[in-house]
């Protein structure tokens, strides 16, 4: 879930993409045999990791193809099977229609296994793509694919099983302590968030650090520390009705309409302008008579000029990037709305949302590694992404709890449309960030 990226994306990229992991030779590369190994494995694996993308792709798994989903799933399960991890499947109440999660879990063997960090990989099995939409296939154009997740995220989750696979491969595997957890419903979670993240929110609690795999975003030296969280909010206003000649009278007071205004506008004085911040009204329905669907977006009012109107609801959402700063707004929201103009009353309620990914010092820390891993690829520095131009996604859950870093997929473009795209050139690069950032990771002291 995300905003679109620069439309002009994959022309900068091939530009400036010319040099790729696979075009350093393995000398020039800062790492030890092993993981040279690992890495060797990769790009001789990249052709075969491209097909199975093209598999997955293939398979219909909008988030409401319950059948799909699931069908997805298996084959992440059987493929993690076969590097030794156990699986598990994680079933939601039915009548959420959501498939339910895959959790893939390795145990680290060795003595000093329990003082060595737990890592957690996030990844999701749906797409935006139902069964409905004429979006469904893997088409390739040398170096570029087009499908339904192709970049959001069978290529993410791809990059994931194939890191853990090199790793296996070259027998790293064993050292690495690691959970895998591919949701089934993140772009139209079930609610409430409650019950379809308890587990993955108990499965972050137990690792000390929390990767996600969601697409790079610009170029192929990009990962995301800091994110918006958001908050869904209602404001109901109820006014005196009467008739429209009486209204600013000690008696009916300033009715509905006027008193939405007053607070919204308070919202916009008080609130435009912060850094990060933003508070949009999305939609506003106001009369004497009103009816409000919120979970499908429509409204209906009745009202006429000469009556004072009754009542006003509007719905909204609230984005901002630290705990604080959505306290400190939810507050202010609430001061403004208390001070009622006469004859009026209002209630500002807030929904369950998804928590800010504050940029922390242990966020920064691992941009740090991962920044240190790409000069070890023979690769430039890491920029790290504007928090305003990523949505709220799985990882957010555990930005509250855990170090946590987004953005370590492939590069692409269009996602949520059918213009997705995935580049395939970052295929290696990225799997080889993945491979090392995870056994590094892994090996440091909790
Ligand atoms: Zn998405």
């Amino acid at each position: 879930m995300r905003p679109r990226i620069l439309p002009a994306l994959i022309s900068l990229c091939i530009a400036a993409c010319a040099g790729s992991a696979t075009a350093k030779s393995t000398s020039s590369i800062h790492a030890s045999s092993k993981e040279k190994q690992a890495l060797k494995w990769i790009e001789k694996n990249t052709e075969n990791q491209i097909q199975f993308l093209e598999k997955l792709v293939n398979i219909n798994s909008g988030t409401t193809n319950v059948d799909g989903v699931r069908e997805v799933g298996a084959i992440y399960a059987k493929a993690f099977e076969e590097i030794g991890m156990q699986t598990e499947w994680i079933e939601l109440p039915a009548e959420m229609h959501r498939a339910g999660h895959l959790v893939a879990r390795h145990h680290a063997k060795g003595k000093s296994a329990s003082a060595r960090k737990r890592v957690l990989l996030i990844g999701h099995l749906d797409t935006v793509f139902e069964k409905s939409s004429p979006f469904q296939r893997f088409e390739r154009d040398g170096h570029i694919a087009h499908g339904p997740g192709t970049v959001d995220m069978k290529g993410g989750n791809g990059v994931i099983l194939y890191a853990l696979r090199a790793l296996h491969h070259a027998g790293l595997l064993d050292d690495i302590e690691v959970t895998v957890y591919l949701t089934g419903d993140e772009e139209a979670p079930g609610l409430p968030l409650a019950v379809t993240r308890e587990s993955l929110i108990a499965a972050i609690k137990s690792c000390d650090v929390a990767l996600g795999f969601e697409s790079l975003v610009d170029h192929l030296d990009t990962a995301t520390i800091a994110r918006r969280g958001f908050l869904g909010w209602t404001l109901n206003v109820k006014g005196t009705q009467g008739h429209s000649s009486l209204i600013f009278s000690d008696a009916m007071g300033y009715g509905a309409i006027y008193e939405s205004a007053r607070i919204l506008d308070g919202f916009r004085k008080a609130l435009a302008g912060q850094d990060n911040l933003t508070l949009s009204p999305g939609r506003v329905v106001g009369g004497t008579e009103v009816t409000d669907d919120n979970e499908n977006g429509h409204g209906e009012a009745f009202g006429k000029a000469n009556i004072i109107a009754k009542e006003v609801q509007t719905a909204g959402d609230l984005r901002a990037l630290t705990p604080e700063q959505v306290a400190a707004s939810q507050q202010t929201m609430q001061d403004i709305v208390a001070k009622n103009l006469p004859g009026t009353s209002a209630t500002l309620v807030f929904a369950e949302g998804y928590p800010p990914m504050a940029p922390t010092r242990g966020n920064q820390r691992l941009l740090e590694l991962l920044n240190q891993i790409n000069h070890d690829l023979g690769r430039k520095d890491i920029e790290a992404v504007a928090p305003m131009r990523r949505g709220a996604a799985d990882i957010s859950f555990a930005a509250p709890f855990v170090p946590s870093m987004g953005g370590l997929g492939l590069l692409g473009d269009g996602d949520h449309s059918p213009a997705e795209l995935v580049d395939l050139r970052s295929v290696p690069v990225a799997t080889s960030r993945a491979a090392l950032l995870i056994y590094r990771l892994s090996q440091m002291p909790r």
